[in-house]
């Protein structure tokens, strides 16, 4: 693999809180156009790591680059900019608001709390965003295959559907990696063959994803790459294939 390809560079990245550590000199690539999974133990790290990706938290030590950018130390809002979206391991929709409101939030208030997402659907800037952006969120909301429930209110979708709420609000940022955190928790299996299928549209769009994700049959059939941590540490990674065969996956995490 060519660093040329690289879109993301984790290195040797750390974070502590207290004396605990969360996250302990871990590595992460994520090349051009792969799917890959973060897999482990509750409390191993994964959405630390996420955490760090995005710049919720800073790192303690080490370098994270995004398409060969150092981006450790900027600010959550400034990552999204660049081309970095996530979505949450707890749904962060707006029940009282529209399906096609919820995903226009995206746009540049992905990452915002409630509170933010309030004061801007309430102001006038918002309103001149919705002229922008309707054209965009259409587009998108076509896409993930909610546009006939553009009108409805968020709260009135079943569980699954707004979990791909909230990757189509992702993807309003136009994202060139997408982190989802726990992306088929508490889905049944329809809903889950759903998700499995817009992650591999996404994926064919050219945008690279990582996910977190405990259904070892999601993993199976999205990742092109998995890494397992355990403690905050690396312990393998490598094609699902082969590190569900290792033994030391299996004692930590997939034995259980
Ligand atoms: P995972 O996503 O693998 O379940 P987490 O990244 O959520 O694991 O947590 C890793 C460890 O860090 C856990 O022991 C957790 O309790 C701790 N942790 C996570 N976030 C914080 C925080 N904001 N403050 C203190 N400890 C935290």
């Amino acid at each position: 693999k060519n660093d040329d390809n690289l879109v993301l560079k984790a290195e040797c990245i750390t974070k502590r809180f207290g004396g605990l550590v969360a996250v302990d000199k871990l590595n992460i690539n994520v090349y051009d156009g792969q799917i890959c999974a973060l897999i482990g133990p509750n409390g191993s790290g994964k959405t630390t790591a996420i955490n760090l990706i995005t710049g919720i938290y800073n790192v303690d030590e080490g370098i994270i680059e995004f398409l060969g950018q150092p981006i450790q130390g900027l600010m959550p809002h400034s990552i999204s900019w660049m081309g970095i979206a996530r979505t949450f391991q707890n749904i962060r929709i707006l029940g009282s608001q529209t399906v096609f409101e919820n995903a226009l939030l995206g746009k540049g208030y992905g990452n915002g709390g409630a509170s933010i997402i309030h004061t801007v659907l309430n102001s006038a800037s918002y309103r001149r965003e919705v002229v922008a952006s309707t054209k965009e969120v259409d587009e998108v909301l076509d896409f993930v295959g909610l546009s006939d429930l553009s009108n409805e209110k968020a709260c009135n979708l079943p569980y699954g559907k707004q979990r791909i709420l909230e990757i189509a609000r992702a993807l309003i940022t136009k994202p060139k990696l997408l982190l989802l955190d726990e992306p088929a928790a508490g889905l049944n299996s329809q809903e889950i063959q759903d998700l499995t299928e817009l992650v591999k549209k996404i994926n064919k769009q050219g945008i690279s994803i990582l996910l977190i994700e405990h259904r070892m049959e999601v993993v199976g059939k999205l990742a092109d790459w998995v890494f397992v941590i355990n403690h905050g540490s690396k312990i393998a990674e490598g094609t699902f294939d082969v590190i569900k065969k290792n033994p030391v996956v299996i004692e930590a995490y997939l034995g259980r």
